[in-house]
C-alpha cells in the first residue's frame, strides 16, 4: 500500500502538508512531540504516493513517501 510516513520528532506542525494533500490523508494530532509541537499524522488509505507532501514540507526528513509496500510503521 502507498503511504506517507511522518517522523514525529522532526515535524513542527505547520500544516503545509495537511493543506496540500489532494486526498486528505494527513492531519495534525493532539499529541506533542519532543520539540513541543502537535505533529502531523498520516491515514494512508487514499494515498497515491504523489509526493506532494514530501516536496512541500519545510522540515528535512519529516516526511517519507513509499510507493507500494512500506516497512512496518506505527
Ligand atoms: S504522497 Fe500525496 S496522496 Fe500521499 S499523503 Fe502525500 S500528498 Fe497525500
Ligand atoms: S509540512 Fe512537514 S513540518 Fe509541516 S506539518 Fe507537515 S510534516 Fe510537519
Amino acid at each position: 500500500m502507498n503511504r506517507s510516513v511522518i517522523e514525529a520528532d522532526l515535524c513542527k506542525g505547520c500544516r503545509v502538508c495537511v493543506n496540500s494533500c489532494p486526498n486528505h490523508c494527513l492531519s495534525i494530532g493532539s499529541e506533542i512531540n519532543r520539540l513541543g509541537y502537535q505533529y502531523a499524522r498520516s491515514t494512508p488509505e487514499k494515498c497515491t504516493a504523489c509526493g506532494i507532501c514530501f516536496y512541500v514540507c519545510p522540515e528535512p526528513g519529516a516526511i517519507t513517501v513509499y510507493k507500494g509496500e512500506a516497512p512496518d510503521v506505527k
